[in-house]
């Protein structure tokens, strides 16, 4: 076997936010040999979390030390968590998935377990990309700080919008959050805490046509009406935008079943439409992605390939006999 090839897995794990690390403790619990590929630090989206206030059993714990504390979890089960990048999940003619990384290794199982999180969806509007890192954020945990006293936007009406606007008021001296509706989605105690909150101010029934700034950084808002199509400029320092998720499923060689956000669909397994694949966390097409439904997947996805695993060695052996 080449040196870059390697072999004697029972199930790799791709990703380790909490699904992955969920799957991972799992799969050691089930004495599986396991290998979690992760390309940044364990917690997935955990670490753009301030805090977290809906695990059972933490009324409250900072993002970073919930991930801290799976991982220890996990690896005091044995799970081996690998830092590389995934290229490619491929299922080959023997049945087996091979799993390419960036570092020219190629992993072989019998069973992967997609925990590959998602991207943040980007706005697609003149000055986004050029103001990226210069006033244009995805992540409030990890540039928030860099706008004390600043005014910024928040982008979106779903959970992540109204929870980080609500996060960045700590650095910010005020922080519109800019929707394209008259209502939010985001959960009822999130809009609460916003609308109680003086430092947010909501901007109604508005879309940004256009991020506008100069060589210091952002400096307005382009903003259109989506009821009267009226235009408008909001003065900024910066802008974090929180329209959702796209999964990560572009790795995946093939066709599977997915639903039209591309989010993968699994049966009550967790299995996609290609045996042996399963999927769990921000990848699964589902109605929310919380911690909880994560690892909630995470679980019945290993314990799936458990017994997945069992019925393919029986049918291997009878195929010997
Ligand atoms: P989301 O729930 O999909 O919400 C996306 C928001 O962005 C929606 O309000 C949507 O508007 C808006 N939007 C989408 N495309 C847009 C565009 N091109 N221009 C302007 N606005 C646009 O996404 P999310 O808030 O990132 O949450 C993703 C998942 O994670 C959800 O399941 C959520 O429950 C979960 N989550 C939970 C928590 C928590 O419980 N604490 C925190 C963060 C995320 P419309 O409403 O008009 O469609």
């Amino acid at each position: 076997m080449p040196d870059n090839e390697m072999n004697g897995y029972d199930v790799i794990i791709v990703g380790a936010g909490p699904a992955g690390l969920c799957a991972a403790m799992y799969a050691g619990r089930g004495m599986l040999k396991a290998l979690t590929i992760e390309r940044g630090a364990p917690g997935g989206e955990l670490l753009n979390t301030d805090l977290v206030e809906d695990y059972p059993g933490f009324e409250t714990i900072k993002g970073w030390e919930l991930s801290q504390k799976m991982a220890d979890h996990a690896r005091k089960f044995g799970a081996e968590i690998l830092s590389d990048t995934v290229r490619v999940v491929r299922k080959t003619d023997d049945g087996a998935f091979e799993v390419e990384t960036e570092r020219d290794v190629t992993y072989r199982a019998p069973a992967v377990i997609l925990t590959a999180g998602g991207t943040p969806v980007k706005l697609g509007v003149p000055g986004e990309r050029e103001y990226a890192g210069k006033g244009v954020s995805y992540c409030a945990v990890c540039d928030g700080a860099f706008f004390k006293g600043e005014v910024l936007a928040v982008v979106g009406g779903g959970d992540a919008a109204v929870e980080e606007a609500d996060y960045l008021t700590r650095y910010a001296s005020k922080v519109y959050i800019v929707h394209r509706r008259d209502e939010f989605r985001a959960s009822k105690i999130l809009q609460q805490r916003a609308f109680a909150n003086p430092k947010i101010e909501v901007v109604w029934n508005k879309k940004v046509s256009e991020i506008v700034g100069n060589e210091r950084g952002v400096e307005h808002l382009a903003l259109e009406d989506t009821v009267t199509g009226a235009r408008s400029r909001l003065p900024v320092g910066g802008v974090f935008v929180f329209i959702g998720f796209k999964p990560n499923t572009g790795i995946v060689e093939g066709h599977f079943a997915h639903d039209a956000g591309g989010y993968m669909i699994t049966d009550d397994r967790m299995m996609t439409s290609i045996p042996g694949l399963f999927a769990a966390g921000d990848v699964r097409a589902q109605l929310t992605r919380q911690v909880t439904t994560a690892v909630g997947d995470a679980t019945t996805a290993a314990i799936a390939v458990e017994k997945y695993l069992a019925v393919l060695r029986e049918k291997e052996k009878a195929a010997v006999t």
